[in-house]
This record gives C-alpha cells, structure tokens and sequence, in this order.
C-alpha cells in the first residue's frame, strides 16, 4: 500500500466507498465527483501510478473486468454510450496517483467533453512521430 494515496485505502476498505464490483485484484466503485450519473472507477488493488508502470498481468485483470462493468453501467442506466478514461500523469488530468479506468456513462447531446482539440499533421509529421516511438518499443 502506498502511503496517503485514497485509492489503497479503499482498495484495502479502510474509507468507505461505493462498491459495485470486487474481486481478488480489481475493485470498483462509484466516483465521488462524477460527471454523469453512474460514473465508475475500476482499479488494480495493488499501487500502480501509470498504465506503461503496470505489470501487464494486472493490466489484464482490469480489462477482463471492464466489459462485465462497463456492460452493467451500459444496461442498468440506460445510457446511449459511454466513454472509457485513463489518465496518465498530472498533465493528463490524472489527480489520484493510483491506476484508475473512468467509465462514464453517456447521453446523447449530454456535453461531457464538448471539446476534442483535433488538428492535421503536416507533411512527414506522422512518420517522424511514429519512427522515434517504435524505436522504444
Ligand atoms: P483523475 O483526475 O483521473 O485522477 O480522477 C480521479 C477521480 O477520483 C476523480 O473523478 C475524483 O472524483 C475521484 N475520487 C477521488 N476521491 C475519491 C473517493 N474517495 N471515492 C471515489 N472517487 C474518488
Ligand atoms: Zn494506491
């Protein structure tokens, strides 16, 4: 267990939380300050800051959990979509240094996330991009 971090207290049932799925590995439960009705968090019970930091192993945990989950958030609310979140690191909006999967139901028209700042590379950009990654494969 990490020290102070809220998620291995709820992982570990030392604070309360909203539990909708527990099993040896993976918890979730209801986040506190959603953004839509239902909004979940499923999380690894060990601490694992980021996705690229988590033994694959426990990574597969989460992902063979997250269907059961997202299906269940998906019929119970009936809700038109939802979206799947991770994020890595503070500049990403991660605030909770504890590995965590937002599910969060959708509505159509319902304006969570109205902005998607897309834009086009320029000639050669992608190829430059996708070179220097693979080659820290
Ligand atoms: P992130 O910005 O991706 O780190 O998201 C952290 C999420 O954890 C936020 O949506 C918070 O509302 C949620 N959160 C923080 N503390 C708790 C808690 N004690 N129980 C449930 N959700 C929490
Ligand atoms: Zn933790």
């Amino acid at each position: 267990m990490a020290d102070n971090c809220i998620f291995c207290k709820i992982a570990a049932g030392q604070i309360p939380s909203v539990k909708i799925y527990e099993d040896e590995k993976v918890i979730a439960f209801l986040d506190v300050g959603p953004v839509s009705d239902g909004h979940t968090l499923v999380i690894p019970k060990q601490h694992y800051t980021k996705v690229h930091e988590c033994p694959p192993e426990i990574l597969a945990s989460i992902t063979s959990v997250l269907p059961k989950v997202a299906g269940a958030v998906f019929a119970a609310l009936a809700v038109d979509g939802y979206n799947v979140l991770c994020n890595n690191g503070r500049a990403a909006g991660q605030l909770v240094e504890h590995l965590h999967f937002h599910i969060i139901p959708r509505k159509t028209g319902d304006g969570v996330f109205s902005h998607w700042p897309a834009f086009k590379y320029p000639q050669g950009k992608a190829e430059e991009l996708a070179e220097k990654i693979r080659a820290k494969l």
